[in-house]
């Protein structure tokens, strides 16, 4: 059976109300959300999406008057930065209060929160009176969604409704930003908001998270992976060179030489090299090449600079580095 695609609000709110779960549009990327204070709703993700319960979900609020009995304390800093980005891609995580239950943090005494701003899903987080659990909507370790279709593809068989926001504007999960045990600001997940954006309101750089514990799974090594093998390139005709004999896809970065003779398929995600541009197009093209039946497929390497990192640090994770 199929999802239904669809902007009716009122008919997603039913389904919520009743502990079903919905795909919703964030401007990152779609979600599968719930009820994120009924416990046999959130069991339904972590089912769906074959994700470990030890990863834990984020909480999706319509604004900081609904979020505030779900956190103990908003610091000085969360409020500062609530303030520049929210609603917007950055997740923070809090001190959970005791309305949280313990499946969506994994146990963890922190939560993350985030106020998305994609329209319809503001809409529909106002008419409810829950905060909405919803991880990426896309099987565990599989690559995010960022169109209804792909969600339709992916989870379409699990799940009743897809709410119709159209292709995510932003394109990368969201940067998670929390505090470690000195205080310090601490990037958990590199997002379209950069360490440089944070420090110009916190006046100070965040730390980048170090360890290798499964504090945050996003973090782990191989996620956001296409099922077909995919390599990362630095010096991508090079590479290309090497790999002629196989059918191969090619994701450029930016256009160099335009319908390379040697590619099968060939996805330039930014004509004008904009690293924003370069985000948003990403995984839709990645989920367009994984349905092709390649051998390979070959992505270039974005410059390590502003959102290019938040970029490379998925590719790092979905490919083999070459
Ligand atoms: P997704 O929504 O699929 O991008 O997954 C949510 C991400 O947020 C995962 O990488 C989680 O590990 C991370 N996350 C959620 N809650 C916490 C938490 N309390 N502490 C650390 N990371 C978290
Ligand atoms: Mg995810």
């Amino acid at each position: 059976m199929k999802a239904r695609i669809t902007k009716d609000i009122a008919a997603a709110k039913e389904l919520l109300d009743n502990g079903r779960l919905v795909a919703i549009p964030t401007e990152t990327v779609y979600g599968l959300a719930a009820n994120g204070t009924n416990i046999l709703a959130i069991k339904k993700i972590f089912e769906a999406k074959g994700r470990p319960s030890n990863n834990p979900l984020i909480l999706h609020f319509s604004g900081l008057d609904a979020l505030s009995p779900y956190v103990t304390t908003i610091s000085t800093d969360a409020k500062l930065l609530a303030e520049a980005f929210w609603p917007g891609p950055l997740t923070l995580l809090l001190p959970k209060s005791n309305k949280v239950p313990d499946s969506i943090t994994a146990g963890l005494t922190r939560v993350a929160v985030r106020i998305p701003q994609h329209p319809l899903t503001q809409e529909l987080l106002g008419i409810l009176d829950y905060p909405l659990a919803a991880p990426s909507a896309n099987p565990s370790g599989y690559i995010s969604p960022t169109r209804p279709s792909h969600v339709q593809k992916q989870l379409g068989d699990k799940i009743p409704l897809i709410l119709d926001g159209g292709p995510c504007t932003k394109g990368l999960e969201s940067t998670i930003l929390g505090w470690d045990d000195n205080g310090t600001p601490t990037i958990y997940r590199k997002g379209v908001i950069t360490a440089e954006a944070i420090e110009k309101v916190l006046h100070q750089l965040p730390h980048n998270h170090q360890s290798k514990t499964l504090e945050a799974p996003g973090m782990l090594s191989s996620h956001y992976a296409p099922r077909t093998k995919t390599v990362l390139a630095d010096a991508i005709d090079q590479t290309i060179a090497q790999y002629k004999k196989l059918k191969i896809g090619i994701i450029r970065f930016h256009s160099t030489i335009k319908g390379d003779p040697k590619a099968n398929v060939e996805i330039v995600l930014s004509d004008k090299g904009s690293l924003e541009e370069v985000a948003k197009n990403l995984y839709a093209a990645m989920h367009e090449l994984d349905g092709q039946e390649l051998d390979l497929i070959v992505i270039e390497k974005a410059p390590e600079t502003g959102i290019g990192k938040a970029i490379n640090d998925r590719l790092q994770r979905s490919t083999t580095i070459v």
